[in-house]
């Protein structure tokens, strides 16, 4: 039998596939996580099928026999003529099986990977992780495999992502947190010391002043009691680089306590709301002895930008 189709090439196809479905998820190209995750679906199916018996990857259309002789290793045939059967019945087959439960959300991701789904991507997909998290770890029990084997840097992801202890807020934080975190590898790979150096010291934000260089983040959804908020300079809970938050005012005191906001240039994480900032466990610049990294104080709203000609003139 054709070596593409053994269970090693399917498992190894399947393992990148899946690698590169959680790289989109994390870069939010949801249209993209869709097509690999099916793809990685599709394949892992295909190695637990072809493991059990591989007759069971026989397309069964037309009713030809050759097919069936072929993967039962009775006969020579193209490889070009060689079929396999298609994602939806390599689910079926399981399901028939025993192995795989009925699931409607993994039926849209493999619509949403064919192409056939009566919706838009996007969105959808976003929510459909923990399907692809928990049907993988299925068919990996299947094959007898390990999850760290099939994920390796991705596998305590995938716990958090089926994990139903965690509230909702604190299982999308870890995972958008892991996301940047291997982002982040993946830009330093291959970089010498020397160089990872000098980009975490260009990294390291600038003392801000409330003016019109000031990243428009920041002025996003201010609540209308605050009229000043702190911005200060924090380790990344992502990459442990220096990333920015935003303090609000604690009421009518003017010291800040709550943290609404932080984003990473380096690895892009990028939180947002007290609730998301607490999951991440970034801690307050205020906390511990050392005094705050970097701390400015701004005002409010933008401040308009000075028409250069006008000032040319004056
Ligand atoms: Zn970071």
């Amino acid at each position: 039998m054709d070596d593409s189709l053994s269970f090693e090439s399917f498992f190894e196809g399947a393992k990148k596939a899946a690698h590169r479905a959680m790289e989109d998820h994390g870069r939010e190209e949801y249209d993209e996580f869709a097509l690999h995750a099916g793809v990685a679906v599709e394949r892992l199916a295909k190695a637990v099928l072809v493991k059990r018996n591989p007759l069971y990857l026989v397309e069964m259309r037309n009713g030809n026999a050759d097919l069936l002789l072929y993967f039962g290793g009775d006969l020579d045939l193209d490889t070009s003529k060689v079929r396999t059967v298609g994602a939806g019945e390599a689910l079926r087959r399981l399901r028939r099986m025993g192995v795989l439960p009925p699931d409607p959300q993994l039926d849209l991701l493999i619509e949403l990977r064919n192409g056939t789904a009566h919706t838009t991507i996007g969105d959808q997909a976003k929510t459909l992780l923990p399907t692809f998290s928990e049907t993988v770890m299925i068919l990996l029990t299947a094959v007898g495999t390990t999850s760290r084997v099939f994920w390796g840097r991705w596998a305590r992801t995938m716990i958090v992502a089926v994990d139903k202890q965690l509230d909702e807020i604190r299982r999308d934080v870890e995972i958008r947190t892991d996301q940047a975190r291997h982002l982040f590898e993946d830009r330093f790979k291959g970089l010498s010391d020397d160089v990872k150096e000098q980009v975490l010291e260009g990294a390291k934000p600038q003392a801000l002043r409330f003016d019109p260089g000031l990243d428009p983040r920041w002025l996003d959804d201010l609540p209308s009691s605050g009229p000043y908020f702190h911005l200060s300079t924090v380790d990344c809970p992502a990459c442990e680089g220096p990333a920015m938050v935003r303090l609000l005012p604690s009421g009518q005191d003017t010291v800040p306590t709550g943290m609404d906001m932080l984003y990473c240039n380096l690895c892009n994480l990028y939180l947002i709301g007290q609730d998301e900032v607490k999951a991440s466990g970034a801690k307050s610049p205020f906390q511990g002895s050392m005094h705050p990294p970097l701390i400015t104080i701004t005002g409010v709203g933008p401040i308009p930008v000075p028409d250069p000609e006008q000032a040319a003139e004056s």
